[in-house]
């Protein structure tokens, strides 16, 4: 409507500037019509009118006059003689209607010529003509009027025809574009793609709308892009923890409604870590990959399987009759993830383990299915790894965290992701360093686990056994050389009850303190009292072989359990710990501490005071005649390196230092 409106206008402007042109033209005409007329007139007259000036003969001057006045146009004719009297005049002076009119006209409308003598050149008299303008005006102002008229006319028709050409073939496409581009839905741009305006195939709107299709495609294989990268996983394609999530809650959804079983397995690589550790990123990323086509090799169709990140991977099983096809699957995905993997020239060999939660029995929502297939999974790495097992009630929220430790700890001590720290034992009469305590430390997933918190779950769970060998054997690697700079150093390994049960351990822990080319003379084990007292006829014989062997045996946190007297003195104990509850008294509350170093005196064996903070406690334990001290005041406990560095070197600096910090 507004084009066809401004068309319009510009026509009318148009029509109105032609208009223009045409009057003035007309106009013009006119005037030179009216020119040549008087011209015409005039050369008619002239000799008559010379005739009768020069005669005086009036007569001839009124037969001229009324031959002049019968012609429509005349107004009126006068002749002058050369004084400017009039002669003869005839008619009336035509009235001029308008000082426009007479502007435009007058100067047209009459005419002078100058009589002279007939035969020669003297002046004798003035012609005067005048016509009458109103025919002149009439007939002006009907052609003005046609032409107006006509011309408004033609360009209003003009101006229909070009709205109505514009319409069809620019503002109807245009309206129609428009309306497609309104129906484009953003997130599927393809589902209603721009028409091409038929008959503008090759012409510019037909540009713009392919132009504007082609935008729509590149957004729609953007979108397509960017939704595989936020649901795949880069490394292997396979459907990332956000996919998996969706397709378990379908999955779920159409498990309920089918009523059929649906597995859900949780997957995780044995010692992954220790492949990535040992032999780089690049093969770690290269077994990922393998595992997760083998994966998919060995799932049926209908199945789907995920990486969660890291080795850890999702299989959704649909439409299980029970159990044992879900039994029967999980073997065969374990079986196919422990066959060799040749890499990059070399033979891989990793398990797996996987834990099974069934919908709706272990959970009915993807979350608690996938918590509990979690839960699963750690309680076969528990067992060792390289299995799977059913989720089970019993697996309870402690057997859980249990669990978790449990694994972890056993991917640590694999992967060798556990760390001893010493803390140095000072000699309170020389002040130097007489021995060290070995603990060890866990550093997992960026967080410090206390000894505190996973050593009862290790004992709980059996892994002591193992990490115990660990610790020694790391033990006498770290310190090897200390003992050639400081002969007399006494390296103290903790060691658990649990430990001390296993039926070969003095055997073990003597060979591989030997098998390190140390003698065991050269480390102390210590034994918390509790443990030793417990079964005291057990611990007599497993003590003695160690002590025999060489070892030194201490018997720590003493004071907290309940020692008789009598046992003390038959076992082969060499050294007693004053638990750092009483040094914490000293010297307030000093009668256990002061009891204690008594008994150690009496009885012949070194008394070392343990958690020793404040040099209060230091002063007092020296004066007591304790023998040596232990404990943050001094140091502590520190990294290998570190503690050699400070404590074993020649040029290591004053020994007693202010509390420092572990790392
Ligand atoms: P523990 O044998 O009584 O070890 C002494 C604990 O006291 C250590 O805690 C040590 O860091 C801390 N400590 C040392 N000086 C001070 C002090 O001045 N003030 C205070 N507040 N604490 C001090 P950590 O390292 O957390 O070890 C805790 C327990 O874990 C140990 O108690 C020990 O029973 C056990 N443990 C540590 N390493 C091993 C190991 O390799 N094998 C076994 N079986 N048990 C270990
Ligand atoms: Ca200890
Ligand atoms: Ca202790």
């Amino acid at each position: 409507m507004r084009q066809a409106l401004l068309i319009l206008l510009s026509a009318v402007c148009i029509g109105v500037v032609l208009t223009a042109a045409e009057v003035a033209f007309t106009v013009h005409r006119k005037q030179t019509a009216a020119q040549s007329q008087l011209v015409q007139i005039m050369n008619l007259l002239e000799g008559p009118s010379r005739n009768a000036l020069w005669n005086l003969d009036q007569t001839l001057a009124d037969s001229i006059f009324g031959a002049a006045t019968a012609l429509e146009s005349v107004g009126r004719v006068e002749i002058h003689d050369v004084s400017g009297t009039t002669f003869a005049a005839t008619g009336e002076k035509p009235a001029m209607v308008s000082d426009f009119r007479r502007r435009m006209i007058a100067p047209y409308m009459t005419a002078e010529r100058t009589l002279t003598r007939p035969g020669g050149t003297e002046v004798i008299g003035r012609l005067v003509l005048y016509l009458k303008p109103d025919s002149f005006i009439q007939d002006a102002r009907a052609t003005i009027l046609g032409s107006v008229l006509l011309g408004l006319t033609r360009n209003l028709l003009l101006a229909l025809l070009l709205s109505v050409i514009f319409h069809l073939f620019l503002t109807r496409p245009l309206i129609k574009l428009g309306r497609d581009l309104i129906r484009v839905k953003p997130d599927s741009p393809l589902a209603n793609p721009i028409r091409v305006p038929r008959f503008h195939e090759n012409d510019e709107l037909g540009y713009v709308a392919s132009r504007i299709n082609e935008l729509l495609a590149q957004l729609h294989r953007s979108q397509s892009e960017l939704r595989r990268l936020a649901t795949r996983d880069p490394l292997t394609n396979m459907p990332n923890r956000v996919l998996m999530t969706e397709s378990l809650n379908g999955a779920v959804e159409r498990a309920g409604q089918s009523g059929r079983a649906l597995a859900v397995i949780f997957l995780d690589l044995d010692r992954f870590k220790h492949v990535n550790d040992s032999l780089g990123h690049a093969i770690g990323d290269a077994l990922l990959r393998q595992v997760a086509e083998r994966l998919q090799e060995n799932l049926p169709a209908g199945h789907l399987a995920g990486r969660l990140g890291g080795d850890e991977f999702l299989i959704v099983l649909e439409n299980m009759d029970g159990a044992d096809e879900v039994t029967n699957l999980a073997r065969r995905l374990l079986n196919a993830l422990t066959r060799a993997y040749p890499i990059d020239g070399q033979i891989l060999h990793v398990g797996a383990s996987a834990g099974i939660a069934m919908y709706p029995g272990d959970g009915d929502d993807s979350i608690s299915l996938m918590r509990h297939a979690d839960v699963a999974m750690y309680a076969a790495k528990a067992m060792g790894g390289g299995t799977f097992k059913f989720f089970d009630r019993a697996m309870t929220e402690r057997a859980m965290i249990i669990l978790r430790t449990e694994a972890s700890l056993r991917d640590a001590l694999a992967d060798d992701a556990l760390h001893i720290h010493y803390q140095p034992k000072i000699d309170l009469e020389t002040g130097a360093v007489a021995g060290a305590e070995a603990l060890v430390r866990w550093n997992h997933a960026g967080r410090m686990i206390s000894p505190a918190e996973f050593i009862p779950i290790a004992e709980e769970t059996g892994l002591i056994i193992d990490l115990g060998y660990w610790v020694l054997t790391q033990v006498c690697r770290d310190t090897a050389s200390w003992h050639r700079r400081l002969p007399g150093l006494s390296i103290a390994v903790n060691v658990s009850a649990r430990q001390l049960a296993e039926r070969d351990f003095a055997d073990r822990a003597i060979a591989i303190v030997r098998r390190a080319g140390l003698s065991p003379s050269m480390f102390t084990l210590e034994v918390t009292e509790s443990v030793v007292m417990r079964d005291v006829a057990n611990q007599m014989v497993v003590l003695n072989t160690l002590r025999l062997a060489g070892f030194r045996i201490a018997v720590d946190d003493f004071g907290t359990g309940y020692s008789s007297l009598s046992y003390l003195r038959q076992l082969p104990v060499t050294m007693l710990k004053i638990d750092r509850s009483f040094v914490n008294d000293v010297p307030g509350d000093a009668a256990i501490a002061a009891t204690v170093i008594a008994l150690g005196k009496k009885l012949g064996l070194t008394t070392v005071a343990e958690g020793v903070e404040t040099q209060e406690q230091y002063d007092w334990l020296r004066q007591e005649g304790c023998d040596q001290a232990q404990g943050y005041l001094i140091s502590r406990p520190i990294p290998a390196m570190r503690f050699e560095k400070e404590f074993i070197d020649p040029n290591a600096g004053p020994l007693l230092r202010l509390v420092g910090t572990e790392d």
